[in-house]
């Protein structure tokens, strides 16, 4: 008899994992279908000895203390600060877009004031953009737009701009000074030996059993628990009763060549011609020493059945609605909490994640399910 199931090792249900056996002294069964923990996290060290991201660049930084402390018990860091260069007309230029970028595409300087009066006749008044290509244009105007966000966002996810929610280029901001990070939270970094290191830590726990391998509807009559945490595709909670909910995919074609070093930054975007949208050089994350270097592109795809990765929910009008009928039919499932990129149906950083199984705590003890988890978000 299990206290808890959670369904998926990935970050989410690995930190309510922990949290619950830890701090609450539940014992718990994490059920995950892949072969390995980690979720879109995983790591592992590749033939040469490098450290090489699965499925795609992943750096951890937060605003949140509690969650950088808590994971900082199963890791150190590896002090990194994440910065982005994009390929842009046969030149590498900062990005998000800030003073170095007018500088390097212009190729001349340019002070705070300057760029603050260039911008503001660029960008197009409108009050409360409606899409994607809306959010970017009001901001910073047609002439960036074209050069940064129209072809990426295409490639990204496989539909004009204008049909995608106004969030998903809103993450994206401009900077009048000369601060080229990608994240500006106070925590950030990359677990010393890997996500997945951290990750066995988490879950090694007299109280925590995982089961690889497994689907968790083949498993779940096999075994008793009192609550379930779930972590997996919500549509697929509820056997796609209001039909499948889409999201995009991305082929990550991984490779190693005999070069010490690929490119200038850990992270390349490529807005421009080119089939895939970034190109990451694991070895900018850790610093290791090698003669060779492993790179990972980023081609983006649709995603057609089970087997594909899920990496992104896909932000458009229709699909969000049809997650809202999952979303209330989740209030009234007893004794089941949906938390995670999948169960959430929403584009959660790491950390968010995180938060996610840290909060866990707050109603475990109480009847725990998502009514009274909603409660307690005020949502
Ligand atoms: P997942 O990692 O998807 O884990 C869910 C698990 O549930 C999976 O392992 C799945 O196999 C399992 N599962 C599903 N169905 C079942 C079932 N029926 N039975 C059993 N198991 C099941 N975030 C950052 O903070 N920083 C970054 O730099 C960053 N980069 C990213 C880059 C890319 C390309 C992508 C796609 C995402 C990135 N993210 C980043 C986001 C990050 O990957 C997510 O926040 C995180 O992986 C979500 O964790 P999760 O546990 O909610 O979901
Ligand atoms: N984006 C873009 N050009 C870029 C980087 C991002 O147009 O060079 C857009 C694109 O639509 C992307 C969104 O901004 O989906 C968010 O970018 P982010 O880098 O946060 O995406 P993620 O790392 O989650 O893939």
């Amino acid at each position: 008899m299990y206290d808890y199931c959670i369904v998926g090792a990935g970050i989410t249900g690995i930190t309510a994992a922990s949290i619950l056996a830890r701090e609450l002294g539940k014992k718990v069964v994490v059920i995950e279908k892949r072969d390995h923990i980690g979720g879109n996290c995983y790591d592992y060290v590749n033939e040469h000895g490098i450290l090489v991201h699965k499925y795609g660049p992943h750096i951890f930084h937060t605003r949140y203390k509690e969650v950088w402390e808590y994971l900082s018990q199963f890791t150190e860091w590896i002090p990194y600060v994440h910065r982005v260069l994009a390929y842009v007309d046969g030149k590498y230029v900062s990005f998000p877009i800030n003073i170095k970028t007018l500088e390097q595409l212009f190729d001349r300087p340019f002070s705070e004031q300057e760029m603050r009066d260039w911008i503001e006749k660029e960008k197009v008044p409108i009050k409360n953009p409606k899409n994607a290509e809306e959010m970017v244009i009001s901001r910073m105007g047609w002439f960036l737009y074209e050069k940064f966000f129209k072809h990426y966002t295409r490639k990204q996810w496989g539909v004009d701009p204008k049909e995608l929610a106004p969030e998903v280029t809103a993450r994206i901001p401009i900077r009048f000074n000369r601060d080229d990070r990608y994240f500006t939270d106070p925590y950030q970094g990359i677990p010393k030996n890997g996500y997945n290191a951290m990750f066995e830590k988490m879950l090694e726990h007299k109280n925590i059993e995982v089961v690889l391998n497994t689907d968790y509807k083949e498993y779940i009559d096999a075994i008793s628990f009192k609550r379930l945490v779930y972590t997996g595709p919500i549509d697929q909670f509820f056997d796609n009763m209001f039909g499948g909910l889409p999201y995009r995919c991305l082929d990550f074609r991984h490779q190693v060549i005999e070069e010490e070093l690929y490119q200038p930054a850990a992270v390349v975007n490529y807005p421009g011609e080119v089939s895939y949208t970034r190109v990451t050089e694991f070895k900018h994350f850790t610093k290791q020493d090698s003669k060779k270097t492993a790179l990972c592109f980023e081609h983006p795809k649709d995603h057609l059945s089970e087997k594909d990765v899920y990496c992104y929910p896909f932000p458009v009008r229709e699909a969000l609605e049809k997650y809202s009928k999952y979303k209330r039919l989740s209030k009234k499932i007893k004794n089941t909490i949906f938390i995670g990129r999948l169960a959430e149906y929403k584009y959660l950083n790491m950390d968010e994640c995180v938060k996610r199984g840290l909060d866990i705590k707050n109603f475990a003890n109480t009847q725990a399910d998502q009514n009274e988890r909603f409660n307690y978000l005020g949502l």
